[in-house]
C-alpha cells in the first residue's frame, strides 16, 4: 500500500482517527493518536515527533526527541476503537541524523532480514509462532513497590492457594469441568473458552491474519493457543503485536483477562511460544533434504547453531524471571538442549506432519510469549544462520523420551539455563553471532542485559516472596 492508498482507505471508511503503534524495548506495544484530518502524505515522509525518554530502555532525557515513521503497508482498521480508527505500525528514527534507531526492535528485525540476504545464504526467513496464553476471570495484585500479594480467580487458582476443591470433591459446580491437566481438548461444554477463542480467531482474520487453528491447551484454567500461518520475520513480528492486542482486548470485552506470562500457575503447564523457522532462497526451501528427518545439511547446521547459542539466545526468547519457572521437567516444556524428529521433550523438534519439502522446518520449543517477538525471532534467525555459516555440528539426535533417560545418560545432555540471570550471563559471554551486520549492536546487548538485571532479576530477588511467608514465617 502507498501513502495515497492509505489516505483513500481513510476516506472510504470514514476514518476519524489515526493510531500510531511501535514496540518498546522489553516488548509492550505503545501507541498515540491524531485526528484523521492531520494525516497527509507529508506525515509518511517527515514522520511524527514524540518524546522517547519515557519509553523503557530507550533514550536518555537529553536526547529524547524521536520520530515515528508510519509504514503504509501495515494499515488496518482498529477493530476495538469506538471512533473509527486506522492503525499504522511505525519505524523509529533519530530526528537529526534521520537514521533508524538502533534500539527499535522492529529496526533490529529489519536489519536481521537484510543481513540474511547480504550473506547469500538465503533471501527469506519464515517464522511460525505457536503462542499459548491463559484466560482468567480476574486477577488482583498489589502494584506498589512492596508488591507481593496477588490472586487469580479460578478453581485452579484456589487450588494454587492451597485449597484443592477437586480432591475435596466439592467446590463450584464440578459438572462439565475439565480435569487437572486434561484441558487438551474435550468439546464444549467442558471447553468453556471456545466462543471467546473463536471470536479472537475471527477478529484476527478480519485484520488480515492467516489463522491455522485455535484450541484449548492442557492446563485447565482456560489455557489457550491460536496458531498463525508462517510469514516472513518482520511481518510475523508485526502480526505477533496485533495478535496479543486482539487477544487481550477480546478478553477484556468479556470481562476477562489474559496473560502471556510463561508460568502463572504452580504445578500446571506453562505457556510456551514454540517457534518454527525455515530459510528459503529464490522461492525454494533450504531445509528439506535427504538427511536425518528429511533435513538438508543447512538445516542440521542451523540446529547446531541454535543448540550452541541456546543459553545466550534464551536471554531474548525467554527474557523474564518467570520464563525459567516454565522450563522445568514434567510440563511438556523443554529442559534439555537436544534435537529430535518426534520427541517433544527436545528443545529442537523436526515436525513430521507433512512430507512436503515446503513444510520442512525446525521447531524451537524454548521460546515463550513474554518475549519481544522482533528480538526473539531475530536472535533465533542469527543463531540459525551462524550454524549454517560455520557448519556447526548438532551432534546426534535424542530420539528417546528425554524424561525417561537414566540419570547417567541425562547428565551428558546440556540443559537450558536455570534462571534469567544465567541466560543474561551467557549472553554477555556469547553475543558475537548477534553483532554481525550490525543487527544487534554492543549498545543493544549491554542495554538489554543491564535493563533486565536491574529491573527484573534484582528487583525480584530483593523482594520477600509470598511463599517465603509460607515457608519461614513460623521459624
Ligand atoms: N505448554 C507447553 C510448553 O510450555 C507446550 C504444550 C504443547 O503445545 N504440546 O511448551
Ligand atoms: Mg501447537
Ligand atoms: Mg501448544
Ligand atoms: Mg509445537
Amino acid at each position: 500500500m502507498t501513502p495515497q492508498e492509505v489516505l483513500a482507505m481513510c476516506r472510504e471508511n470514514d476514518v476519524k482517527a489515526i493510531d500510531f503503534r511501535f514496540m518498546d524495548f522489553p516488548g509492550i506495544w505503545q501507541h498515540f493518536g491524531i485526528p484523521a484530518n492531520k494525516l497527509d502524505e507529508d506525515v509518511f515522509e517527515d514522520g511524527l515527533g514524540f518524546d522517547g525518554s519515557s519509553i523503557r530502555g530507550w533514550q536518555a532525557i537529553n536526547e529524547s526527541d524521536m520520530l515515528l515513521m508510519p509504514q503504509p503497508d501495515t494499515a488496518i482498521i482498529d477493530p476495538f476503537c469506538k471512533l473509527k480508527t486506522l492503525m499504522l505500525i511505525c519505524n523509529v528514527q533519530d530526528p537529526i541524523t534521520r537514521e533508524d534507531y538502533s534500539r527499535d526492535p522492529r529496526n533490529i528485525a529489519r536489519k536481521a532480514v537484510n543481513y540474511l540476504k547480504s550473506t547469500g545464504v538465503a533471501d527469506t526467513c519464515f517464522i511460525g509462532p505457536e503462542a499459548e496464553f491463559f484466560i482468567f476471570d480476574d486477577v488482583r495484585f498489589d502494584q506498589t513497590p512492596q508488591a507481593g500479594y496477588f490472586y487469580l480467580d479460578s478453581v485452579e487458582a484456589a487450588w494454587n492457594r492451597g485449597r484443592d476443591y477437586r480432591a475435596e470433591g466439592m467446590g463450584p459446580n464440578l459438572g462439565y469441568k475439565l480435569r487437572h491437566k486434561e484441558g487438551y481438548f474435550p468439546c464444549p461444554p467442558a471447553d468453556q473458552m471456545n466462543d471467546i477463542r473463536a471470536e479472537m480467531m475471527q477478529l484476527m482474520i478480519d485484520c488480515g491474519m492467516d489463522v491455522e487453528a485455535q484450541h484449548h491447551e492442557v492446563a485447565t484454567a482456560g489455557q489457550a493457543e491460536i496458531d498463525l500461518k508462517f510469514d516472513d520475520l518482520v511481518t510475523m513480528g508485526d502480526k505477533q503485536c496485533l495478535y496479543k492486542y486482539i487477544i487481550k482486548n477480546v478478553a477484556h470485552q468479556h470481562g476477562k483477562t489474559v496473560t502471556f506470562m510463561p508460568k502463572p500457575l504452580f504445578s500446571d503447564n506453562g505457556s510456551g511460544m514454540h517457534t518454527h523457522i525455515s530459510f528459503w532462497k529464490n522461492g525454494e526451501p533450504l531445509f528439506a533434504g535427504n538427511g536425518y528427518a528429511g533435513l538438508s545439511d543447512e538445516a542440521m547446521y542451523g540446529i547446531g547453531g541454535i543448540l550452541k547459542h541456546a543459553p545466550a539466545l534464551l536471554a531474548f526468547t525467554n527474557p523474564t524471571t518467570n520464563s525459567y519457572k516454565r522450563l522445568v521437567p514434567g510440563y511438556e516444556a523443554p529442559v534439555n538442549l537436544a534435537y529430535s524428529q518426534r520427541n517433544r521433550s527436545a528443545s529442537c523438534r523436526i515436525p513430521m506432519y507433512s512430507p512436503s519439502p515446503k513444510a520442512k522446518r525446525i521447531e524451537f520449543r524454548c521460546p515463550d510469549p513474554s518475549s519481544n517477538p522482533y528480538l526473539a525471532f531475530s536472535a533465533l534467525m542469527m543463531a540459525t544462520l551462524d550454524g549454517i555459516q560455520n557448519k556447526i555440528d548438532p551432534g546426534d539426535p535424542l530420539d528417546k523420551d528425554i524424561y525417561d533417560l537414566s540419570p547417567e545418560e541425562l547428565a551428558t545432555v546440556p540443559k537450558t539455563p536455570g534462571s534469567l540471570g544465567e541466560a543474561l550471563n551467557a549472553l554477555s559471554e556469547d553475543h558475537e553471532f548477534l553483532l554481525r551486520g550490525d543487527v544487534f549492536t554492543e549498545d543493544v546487548i549491554s542495554t538489554w542485559i543491564d535493563y533486565k538485571m536491574k529491573n527484573e532479576v534484582e528487583a525480584l530477588a530483593l523482594r520477600p516472596h509470598p511463599y517465603e511467608f509460607c515457608m519461614y514465617y513460623d521459624m
